[in-house]
């Protein structure tokens, strides 16, 4: 086959992270704190791109998604099929973070992390932690009372309800509605053309991200902290590359090797962002241009999976209850472990896709427990880079049950999936 002259979009953001990150590490510890370090490259270069960079990616959620779901849900048509393919989708997403938060667990009771941890050794940091919505809200607010408040504000849930709903009514309403339809459609063209012009700069964004945030981690917090930050690592690796890849294998027999080398940029991207949400784009684009799988689905799965599926985030707090348990001596009886699952499942539900968030859900499930939520203030300092990790497995949990799902609705190209093309 002729070999391309021009380098894959995936190998271009793959040597864009590594440059990224030595380019971080050599202004964290060769450049001396200054105009020079902070005000021209931390704040200035490299938070300009960086951040222009995230924030086309912002500017596309929004429309797309609107979008991509009422087209999809449109052309699918029968609500038969999708309230299968709704019901599919929840069991899939509760199922895996269950297994996410119980596999963090287990591991962390088997490594103890905090044990003989001092607490003073460790920075101590303000913690402040949100008021949390009751579950009753939680539900309601499903349904938008102002969608274009809720567009505003990018709530993901209630512009999920008003577009499938309204793609509903347009499949319903058939040839008397073909103009708003088309309206959408063509939208729906528009975005996704959008998104790929601006992943041309993904290289750029990624490598101005990646270096402002290593060129501003303080190293010095990890070391009494490298039993958490190396089980938490571990349990994520487990995650993504074991169970993920048996569960896409088992309910497919599509070959999970490709499907991950496929999807490994949508994850480094994750991993540079922090944000499922500003990933949603990439990822849609991903499914559907190399691995075949029908937008239909894509476009509610994954603003879905972005929204309430953080496998993740879970391991993180997973590892965390028996870290914070272990500084302050508290035994965990089998009761709070199971506790504790139930809870952080919830918690994955609550916890937007957007950078930190995790951290804050973290605190719900800490008292549910009776676990002291300063606890949290020992993890904060070196949450940032464990944050970029957990949300590349959110983002790749999402992407295994989009496929999984889109496979039993025989929507995946298997054609595609097995090509050798790549983005550009
Ligand atoms: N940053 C994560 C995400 O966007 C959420 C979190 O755990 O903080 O998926």
């Amino acid at each position: 086959m002729k070999k391309n002259k021009h380098m894959s979009l995936s190998t271009k953001i793959f040597i864009a992270l590594i440059a990224g990150a030595v380019f971080g590490l050599l202004i964290n510890f060769f450049l001396p704190t200054g105009l020079l370090k902070d005000t021209i490259l931390i704040h200035g270069i490299l938070y300009v791109i960086g951040n222009g960079f995230i924030r086309l990616m912002q500017m596309l959620v929004i429309p797309l998604v609107i979008s991509s779901l009422i087209c999809g849900t449109m052309s699918i048509g029968d609500t038969k099929t999708l309230g299968q393919v709704g019901i599919k989708t929840l069991v899939f997403y509760t199922i895996t973070t269950a297994l996410a938060i119980t596999i963090a667990l287990a591991l962390g009771m088997l490594i103890r992390p905090g044990m003989g941890l001092k607490i003073t050794s460790v920075e101590i940091e303000d913690v402040t932690v949100n008021e949390s919505v009751s579950m009753a809200d939680t539900i309601l607010n499903i349904i938008p009372k102002n969608v274009i408040a809720s567009m505003a504000e990018g709530d993901m849930l209630p512009i999920i309800f008003f577009s499938v709903f309204v793609g509903i009514l347009l499949a319903k309403l058939g040839s008397k509605t073909a103009t708003i339809s088309r309206f959408f459609a063509e939208l729906n063209d528009v975005m996704m053309e959008m998104t790929i012009t601006v992943m041309k700069a993904a290289p750029i964004g990624v490598f101005c991200m990646i270096a402002r945030t290593i060129a501003s981690i303080g190293f010095d917090a990890f070391v009494p902290m490298l039993k958490y930050v190396g089980g938490v690592i571990f349990a994520l690796a487990l995650q993504c590359f074991g169970i993920y890849l048996l569960l896409l294998f088992a309910f497919t027999r599509l070959n999970p090797f490709t499907f991950i080398k496929k999807y490994f940029p949508v994850m480094e991207f994750a991993f540079s962002t922090s944000s499922s949400n500003t990933t949603i784009p990439i990822s849609i684009e991903t499914l559907k241009e190399k691995l075949g799988v029908s937008s239909k689905i894509s476009s509610f799965t994954v603003p879905l999976g972005a929204t309430i599926n953080m496998d993740g985030t879970a391991i993180m707090q997973g590892v965390a209850v028996v870290f914070i348990a272990d500084a302050y001596g508290i035994e965990l009886t089998g009761g709070m472990l199971a506790t504790v699952i139930a809870t952080a499942t919830l918690a994955s539900i609550g916890t937007a896709g957007v950078p930190g968030v995790g951290l804050i859900t973290l605190a719900m499930v800490l008292t549910s427990v009776g676990l002291p939520t300063e606890g949290i203030a020992l993890i904060m300092g070196i949450d940032r880079i464990i944050d970029m990790l957990r949300t590349a497995v959110n983002v790749t949990g999402d992407a295994v049950c989009t496929t999984v799902v889109a496979h039993q609705a025989d929507m995946v190209d298997k054609e595609v999936f097995y090509s050798t093309n790549d983005l550009k």
